[in-house]
């Protein structure tokens, strides 16, 4: 379970440079954010904020995100 605090401070890496990036979690493991729609995993309680991940998951559905989310290699 992510911190409460953690999830507080937590912006989207792309949107930060203009805007809030401010994101919201979904299904207790993904951290979506509402200017972009990127869709960055948590995995095993560490939200994995890279640009390229939250990329792949842009043209995905909130509800068919997988949970939990794929390893990341
Ligand atoms: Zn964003």
């Amino acid at each position: 379970m992510i911190q409460p605090a953690l999830l507080e401070i937590l912006r989207c890496p792309v949107c930060i440079r203009e805007k809030d990036g401010l994101l919201h979690l979904v299904k207790e493991t993904w951290l979506v954010c509402r200017e972009c729609g990127r869709k960055y995993p948590i995995t095993e309680d560490i939200p994995v904020m890279l640009i390229e991940e939250g990329d792949k998951w842009v043209a995905t559905a909130e509800d068919d995100l997988p949970v939990p989310p794929p390893a990341i290699d």
